[in-house]
């Protein structure tokens, strides 16, 4: 376990309160161009002004080229020490074209606002800014190599950066994800654990017929999708951690007509890997197996995300980032959340990962998402530090 000493402290932290200023301006520019997922222009701009800062800050940066979502970002700064550190970030928020002309980025007392300031545009600069410092701070034989990926995809589950995540973390020996720890302000947390998510969409395919004249004739889909829903929500189990939620139910055209269609929209939340496999064996057999004769089912859909549980590595990272946190003189906690990330990829191939590392705020997805401005330099004096000791490891 790495301890910095009070010096090396104060320090770092002075190094990261000069870089505050510079580090609003980068997110300012950021949360002002709309990029939510899937809009390549606006996406394009902001992996264009994160090249920029990296090549600033001394990192070598490259686009990963996309043919349907946005380019992603990859930067590197080498370091003289074997090993190789992993950063996580998404560039890509869930608010549409026309959200940052209505409410840019605003400095409020103590709290920065605008869409994406806190999921998670300070983060990706945060991420940046840390490397610089590293590289000043530290020598380079004493460094390892940090990567970074900031994917546009993140939001739709990062089906085009999802393996080269996978790639980069088989590779790593730790993942840190620069997503905000969600928090009051003044408190800090950082995640060790998110749930894994599963959707499906389950149809079937009956044979109508007049209810009143050929009723027996009729094949009711509906039936068929009922025992479904009952038998998916079953699944639930609270004690695991497991949910299932049958969100969305159509069928039907109407009272006096055996339904030839009907389907559902399903959502499964787990914590762990054995809860995932038997969602996917029962969903695998509800699809097989029909309760009416003559129903047809079809079944699409399956794991969105992998669950990321708290595993012993991920345990021990967080105790690490604790220490360095308590020699700071701030408290750190540990939390979990029901969503995901990409730190839920990076898991799932055996790296450990401590997720929440960027900035504190609140409300993501809302109007009211906000950041707190006295987080940035306390987390960037905890990031470096953490940069620290893993390299030391
Ligand atoms: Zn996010």
């Amino acid at each position: 376990m790495y301890v910095p000493s009070k010096k090396e402290i104060v320090q770092v932290r002075r190094a990261a309160a000069g870089q505050e200023a510079k580090i609003l301006r980068e997110t300012k520019k950021l949360v002002n161009i709309d990029s939510p997922t899937g809009y390549r222009e606006g996406l394009s701009k902001a992996a264009e002004a994160l090249m920029a800062n990296c090549l600033r800050r001394g990192l070598q940066a490259e686009l990963l080229l996309q043919t349907v979502q946005g380019d992603h970002v990859r930067a590197t700064l080498p370091g003289g020490k074997e090993g190789r550190i992993l950063l996580l970030g998404h560039m890509d928020t869930v608010f549409p074209v026309g959200t940052a002309k209505a409410r840019p980025f605003t400095l409020d007392g103590d709290l920065a606002r605008g869409p994406g300031v806190e999921d998670m545009k300070t983060g990706l600069v945060l991420g940046l800014a840390a490397a610089e410092l590293f590289a000043h701070l530290y020598p380079a034989n004493e460094r390892k190599t940090l990567v970074y990926l900031y994917n546009t995809d993140e939001e739709i589950r990062s089906p085009s950066s999802r393996a080269t995540i996978e790639e980069e973390a088989r590779r790593s020996q730790a993942c840190i994800v620069l997503e905000s720890g969600q928090a009051e302000p003044g408190s800090g947390v950082v995640l060790t654990s998110r749930k894994g998510s599963a959707k499906y969409t389950v149809e079937a395919l009956g044979k109508p017929a007049h209810s009143g004249a050929n009723h027996k004739d009729g094949r009711s889909a509906i039936e068929e999708i009922a025992w479904k829903v009952l038998a998916i929500q079953a699944l639930t189990n609270y004690e695991k951690g497991t949910t299932a939620n049958v969100g969305v139910i159509r069928g039907g055209i109407g009272f006096n007509v055996v339904p030839e269609h009907a389907s559902i929209e399903v959502d499964f939340r787990m914590t762990t890997v054995d809860e995932q496999h038997r969602i996917v064996r029962t969903m695998e057999r509800l699809a097989r197996e029909t309760r009416v004769q003559g129903v047809k089912v079809t079944m699409t859909g399956g794991i969105t995300r992998p669950p990321m549980p708290r595993t012993e590595a991920n345990a021990a990272l967080f105790e690490q980032a604790k220490a360095i946190a308590k020699a700071m003189g701030g408290p750190l906690a540990e939390t979990t959340s029901g969503g995901g990330s990409d730190g839920n990829l990076a898991a799932a191939v055996g790296c450990p990962v401590l997720d929440g590392m960027g900035v504190i705020g609140r409300h993501a997805h809302t109007p009211e998402e906000q950041m707190d401005l006295a987080s940035v330099t306390e987390r960037l004096t905890l990031l470096v530090l953490m940069l620290r000791a893993l390299s030391l490891a």
